[in-house]
This record gives structure tokens, sequence and C-alpha cells, in this order.
């Protein structure tokens, strides 16, 4: 990085000597106007300028691919991919990023990495390490969903058992059992679980009526309500933020 930093200082300078020949060669072009000479040195401060910013550009881009390789290093070697868990042994092992599926190296199953975009009426089980998104004119019926992150912008009448975040962005009731990592009602949403919300983390900033266990934090924002039985760890609510019913601390 150092080299790099010295390289760059070294060619900027040799563009600032390089300037006044610029000017010299422009401004004869255009009869040594000062107005053009003094937009060729406005021209020169902008190049000066993208430079900079193209250096900066490279610097966070490396930072970012350093911090990726030291993270995956010592599974694989400084490759970069995805973390992906067995569905049927919960052995974690990692893939390239770009796959759409992968087998699991100690039990041999297959697990699906697929991304599903559902538009129109969907009731066939959903069972990938990919991400699931619900359009407005999407509707997910009496089916099982297991996936990475869930996305609910339509209509969603079925259970959902996340590894990781479901969103929810529509107001609405969902009677399907709900379990994940994280639970995240969007502001100005209002939504009815008809089944207990079992969730590690949970972040309201709608409205929410309904029975939630969470095993760690439950933060209700200042524009936030939860009404039903309530379980959590900890327990963080906004000034404004409202919580009605029974709550269980620990
Ligand atoms: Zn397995």
């Amino acid at each position: 990085m150092q080299e790099l930093v010295a390289k760059n200082v070294a060619a900027k300078k040799e563009r600032l000597n390089e300037a006044p020949v610029i000017e010299e060669e422009d401004t004869k072009e255009v009869n040594e106007s000062e107005e053009a000479v003094a937009s060729d040195y406005k021209h020169l401060d902008l190049k000066e300028r993208e430079t900079d910013r193209d250096f900066r550009d490279e610097e966070s881009t490396r930072y970012i691919a350093d911090k990726d390789a030291n993270k995956y290093s010592k599974y694989t070697g400084g490759e970069k991919d995805r973390e992906v868990v067995c569905y049927e042994c919960d052995n974690v092992h990692y893939t390239l990023s770009g796959a759409t599926s992968s087998q699991c190296p100690s039990c041999g199953a297959y697990i699906s990495l697929k991304d599903y975009d559902i538009v129109g009426l969907w009731n066939s089980s959903i069972r990938t390490r990919g991400d699931v998104l619900v359009q407005k004119k999407g509707s997910v019926r009496n089916i099982s969903v297991f996936c990475n992150d869930l996305t609910i912008e339509g209509d969603f009448q079925a259970s959902a058992d996340c590894s990781n975040v479901v969103t929810v962005r529509v107001s609405g009731k969902l009677p399907g059992q709900i379990k994940c990592k994280r639970l995240v009602i969007e502001k100005k949403v209002e939504v009815e679980f008809e089944r207990p919300v079992s969730a590690e983390f949970v972040q309201i900033d709608g409205v929410v009526k309904g029975d939630l266990t969470c095993s760690g934090q439950l933060s209700v924002s200042s524009k936030g309500a939860l009404i039903g039985d309530i379980k959590a760890k900890f327990v963080n609510i906004q000034p404004g933020g409202d919580l009605t019913g029974s709550l269980e601390i620990g």
C-alpha cells in the first residue's frame, strides 16, 4: 500500500510538472486568450480530483477484498464464497458465491441455493439457502418455506423457517408459523401473526399484534407498537414506542 501511495504522489507530481506545458499548447490553439487559460486550469483541477477519487476507490475495494479473504481463508485457502448450512445435518461448508446448488460434504445431501422472486400464485414448497421475495402481486399459499432471507411485500399464507431475516413490508394477517434469525416489521406496516413467532432479534417499526418469543433483543421504535404475549431476553422500547400485553424478560 505504501508503494502505491508513493507511486500516486509521484504520478501527481509528474502531472503537475506537465501542467504548464499543456497550458502552453492549449493556449496556442486558442490564441492565448485568458479565458481559455482559466478554463484549462479548471480542466486540470478536475482531472486531479478524478484521479484522487479513482485512487480512493481502488483503496477501499482492496480493503474489502482483503477482509473477505481473511474471513474465508481459514476454510478455503482464500477463495471468496458463501456459507452453506446443510438442511439434513447442519454441517457448514463454503461454496462459490455464484453457485445455484451445492452438495453437503458431510452427508451428501443436495442443497439448493436458488433465489425465488414470486410474482403470481405459488403453492409448491420451497427449500433453499437462497432468498425468497414475495412481490406485491405474489401470493404464497399453504406451503412451507425454508430459506435464507424472506421479504414479504404481497400475500403470504404459509409457514416460514428462515436462517436469516424475515422482512414484512405489507399490512395484513400472517396465518403461518414464522421462525427466523431476525424479524423486521417496517414503518407504517400493520400486521397480525396468528401463530407464535420465534426469532433471535425483533425490530418493530410498525404495528404488530401477535405472540413473540425473542431469544435476543426485541426493539420497538418510536412509531412502533406491539400487542401480545412477549418473551424476550432484552427489550429496548424507544420513547413513543408502545407495548401492550404480557412481557416476560430473561
Ligand atoms: Zn449434510
